[in-house]
């Protein structure tokens, strides 16, 4: 949305109402250790509203971070020092997560927890995660696939009947809390993990989820967000990371280019964008709160992803399902709990966004809650109201058309482009996998043709394929080599690196010697061009910005093999 803005005066932060401060400290004063943190007091960031109107650049707008919009009210999010620059006329609100005094738990044993009505301590989020691996080592293996800005882990959870990933399976992934102050999804995740391993065996829809799908589970995206009061509680939680920004702006946007908000990648952003490069996700979810919504792609543009029709159905299927289960007045703001995410506002750097451009994983936005960070003993009524609502959005991941893409000699799998003429568009493409020629392409119910291209081969069309939502229809498909296109690229042939902070690109290809390297930006700049010898080699981009690159690698064997590497410092 082109929102305009009006009134420019000026609006400095002091405290929040008296009157709420009456309230809040009452209720502090009998908690020890609380009684620092007053509301406004020492908090980093600003929550205010304000009218749209005429008169408000959007270039000032830059400099904050737009929460939600009813109407003609926005809600915002700023550091203390650009709020107090942006002289505009707004309403400071009280910092949401200063409304209550969670209930805090810091040893947690698994088999003892129940309800989920509690928020853990960073300190026992953190041993939660590893009893999950311990309590289910044939299910569930955690890790650490970044550090956050003050040193705290991103931890992921891969949870699977096949964690070394010794078959084709495909992946499903869920992330919550990357806005540190909306915590519902947090604890749903957690609760999410318990459900799905503590039911293995035992309930047939979780089997099946575990048995078919390669399931990633992060619950906590900017820890240090969520503790920014320290270690020992989420009261006084931020929005932005610890450098002050906001992090679902922060990513590369297919409109506004690799760093739509001005920051560099942040540590949390580059976490989940290596992530995102290393691995096969089909579906994925992004979960928030202050509003109660599940909102679709694309955030940055009113046209409509080729897949309109099935984003629609999923996003029904789960504000539907939630509604059955909750209070009557969940979920039914917008079209009754669901919005096209440039029809409610535009928003560049999205994490969405970014996952469906770049990683043709399609990925939608799960807001959760009115209220930002909840009692703790309400968060098991968001569990009951949206926890088939999750499992049947991961269960959309087994469904639609998948396959096995081989080269009809040899049998090996295949790395193939799956495109749907006149349908596809906008990266929404999906490619199969080199390591079994795997590909599933989620798709609403209809007819269509399926066409295959991969380098060194002919193309092949599969015509009038006809699916039901929620069916799932299978393929093996061999493609032949077109002799005079080259020679194909198989299995195991080159693998890349993402340089990180020293700059230096490594490839090295297993089977055959490596001739010439390019490595060309995503609009199509060369940056460099480089001749090699031998299997292995190492290219210095010490020089070059940081961003997304493109690697066309030539073989000595005659197979030209494409790669995307991310550069981050
Ligand atoms: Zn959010």
């Amino acid at each position: 949305m082109d929102t305009k803005y009006r009134s420019i005066i000026g609006g400095k932060v002091t405290n929040n109402k008296p009157f709420f401060l009456a309230i809040l400290l009452a209720l502090l004063i009998t908690v020890q250790g609380f009684s620092q943190d007053l509301p406004g007091n020492n908090h980093p960031e600003v929550y205010f509203r304000f009218i749209s109107d005429e008169g408000i650049t959007k270039s000032r707008l830059k400099n904050i971070s737009i929460d939600k919009i009813r109407g003609d009210t926005i809600w915002a999010y700023a550091s203390v020092e650009r709020f107090n620059e942006l002289g505009i006329k707004a309403e400071v609100m009280p910092v949401p997560s200063k409304q209550i005094v969670p209930n805090m738990k810091s040893n947690i044993q698994l088999k003892y927890v129940k309800e989920w009505d509690f928020y853990p301590t960073y300190e026992a989020y953190e041993d939660l995660m590893q009893e999950f691996a311990t309590t289910y080592p044939d299910l569930c293996k955690v890790q650490t696939i970044g550090t956050s800005v003050e040193g705290r882990d991103i931890i992921m959870a891969q949870i699977s009947d096949d964690l070394e990933q010794t078959e084709p399976e495909a992946g499903f992934f869920y992330t919550s809390t990357m806005h540190g102050d909306e915590t519902v999804g947090y604890i749903l995740l957690l609760r999410l993990m318990d459900y799905l391993l503590s039911n293995y065996g035992a309930d047939e829809e979780v089997t099946k989820l575990i048995d078919e799908l390669d399931i990633w589970i992060n619950p906590l995206a900017n820890p240090d967000g969520t503790y920014a009061s320290g270690n020992h509680t989420v009261f006084g939680a931020t929005r932005f990371n610890a450098n002050g920004v906001d992090l679902n702006r922060n990513f590369p946007d297919p409109k506004d280019g690799q760093h739509p908000d001005g920051n560099e990648w942040q540590p949390e952003t580059i976490a989940f964008m290596e992530f995102g490069e290393n691995h096969h996700l089909t579906l994925s979810a992004n979960l928030h709160t202050g509003i109660e919504v599940v909102n679709y792609p694309w955030d940055i543009w009113s046209k409509r992803h080729a897949d309109n029709d099935w984003w629609i159905y999923v996003s029904r299927q789960y504000a539907d399902t939630a509604h059955l289960y909750s209070a009557s007045d969940y979920m039914d703001e917008f079209n009754n709990g669901i919005t096209n995410g440039y029809d409610w506002y535009s928003i560049s750097g999205g994490r969405q966004d970014y996952m469906n451009y770049y990683h043709h994983c399609r990925e939608f936005t799960l807001e959760l809650s009115n209220t930002k960070l909840p009692p703790a003993d309400e968060l098991p009524l968001y569990w009951e109201w949206n926890h088939r609502s999750l499992l049947n959005y991961m269960e959309q991941c087994t469904a639609g058309i998948k396959g096995i893409v081989t080269d009809s000699l040899t049998g090996q799998p295949v790395r193939a482009k799956i495109l749907i003429p006149d349908h596809d568009k906008d990266s929404s493409v999906v490619f199969s996998y080199l390591e079994f020629g795997a590909f599933y392409r989620p798709i609403y119910a209809g007819t269509y043709d399926i066409t295959l291209k991969a380098g060194g081969y002919k193309e092949q069309t599969l015509e009038d394929i006809t699916i039901e939502n929620q069916q799932n229809i299978h393929f093996n498909i061999q493609l032949s080599r077109a002799e005079d296109y080259g020679i194909p690229e198989t299995r195991g042939t080159v693998f890349i690196a993402n340089p990180g902070n020293s700059g230096r690109l490594n490839i090295t290809s297993s089977i055959h010697r490596l001739r010439e390297v390019k490595v060309i930006s995503l609009c199509g700049q060369l940056i460099g061009s480089y001749e090699l010898e031998g299997k292995h080699a190492t290219i210095n981009l010490k020089t070059v910005n940081s961003g997304m690159y493109i690697c066309n690698i030539h073989l000595a064997n005659g197979a030209k093999v494409c790669r995307k590497f991310i550069l981050a410092r």
